[in-house]
């Protein structure tokens, strides 16, 4: 495949690397020659333009890897409507507008499948992005991760820059955040049912009526494809990041149930909210550049799991 961009020898700023998704590309950009750079929440509010562009001076990245965003499953993003747009806008804004005026010579954006509309053809094509209305369980963050992306087709569109945006499926792996409420399905059932198992509950409750599909990601696959991008893809279109599998989530569950060897029974919860019904994203383009994902779900769950039980023996799982 050709190389549009040499990563060799560059200075790459990942913006949420203590995220899943940010975590995992510093793992993937270890095998690169690369200096990767950081900064924590207490350097840099990310939400602060003055406080991005001064870093961006200070620090002179030739590349960004935006993956930091206030983020979370169906619950969160329903109850917290103000968070989720405010914050991922002025993220945006501040990172992206920073690293034109600092001379960035390559930027990736990254948003999530959640930015097509609720109805849109099956699998997902790259051509849905605003054909229709959007699912309204997580509307505030699909409209700021449109507005990235639109973003960076501005500045290419205006200044030629070469700003690019990836569009992951569901993600799941080690990092994830295992918040009771506003985690998203894979680090919330691994949660419940370890609790469940150890507790020797008779059942566990899933949220919904166990039919929507989802299409999950190994989020070292998702990190591979990034790095895939970074190198290999210059353009306007946001890219769509996925398996290309997809399953329902009462089939998921039981996936779950496997790799914690969690025996009980599966309880359905309709009162609480299915979200999207179908979410399969098209990765006709990402295989076009010579990428496919690695990693079976039944061994990315074993991962998680093992990443989940290492940081609760360490006790870096909030109660
Ligand atoms: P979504 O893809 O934006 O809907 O993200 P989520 O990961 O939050 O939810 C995916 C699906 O899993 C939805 O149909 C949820 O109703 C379902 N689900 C089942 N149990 C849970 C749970 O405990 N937490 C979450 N977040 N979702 C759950």
């Amino acid at each position: 495949m050709t190389q549009v961009f040499d990563l060799h020898g560059k200075r790459v700023w990942v913006a949420g690397h203590r995220g899943m998704v940010g975590g995992a590309i510093v793992r993937r950009l270890a095998c690169e020659q690369v200096q990767v750079l950081t900064a924590t929440r207490q350097e840099l509010d990310l939400r602060e333009a003055a406080a991005v562009r001064a870093w961006l001076k200070a620090n002179r990245p030739d590349v960004v890897v935006l993956a930091a965003a206030k983020v979370g499953g169906i619950a969160a993003n329903d109850s917290l409507p103000a968070d989720f747009l405010y914050d991922n806008l002025m993220i945006e804004t501040a990172v992206i507008g920073g690293a034109f005026e600092a001379g960035v010579s390559k930027l990736l954006f990254l948003g999530s499948s959640c930015i097509y509309p609720r109805m849109a053809p099956q699998p997902i094509p790259e051509e849905a992005l605003l054909t229709g209305p959007l699912e309204p369980t997580n509307e505030w963050y699909a409209i700021a991760k449109i507005a990235g992306l639109k973003l960076c087709q501005a500045y290419r569109r205006q200044h030629g820059a070469d700003f690019i945006s990836g569009m992951p499926s569901n993600l799941y792996g080690p990092g994830d955040n295992y918040h009771p409420e506003h985690s998203h399905v894979p680090a919330a059932l691994i949660r419940r049912m370890d609790e469940a198992r150890r507790a020797h509950a008779p059942s566990v409750t899933v949220w919904g009526t166990g039919t929507p599909l989802r299409e999950f990601l190994y989020v070292d696959d998702a990190a591979d494809a990034c790095v895939c991008l970074l190198k290999h893809y210059s353009g306007e279109m946001a890219l769509n990041i996925g398996s290309g599998e997809e399953v329902s989530i009462a089939v998921f569950a039981r996936h779950v149930a496997r790799a914690v060897a969690y025996q009980g029974e599966l309880k359905f919860d309709a009162s609480r909210p299915d979200g999207a019904p179908r979410k399969l994203v098209d990765v006709t383009r990402l295989k076009g550049l010579g990428w496919s994902a690695k990693t079976s779900l039944d061994e990315g769950l074993a991962l998680a799991y093992a990443d989940y039980r290492a940081r609760l023996k360490a006790g870096a799982i909030a109660a």
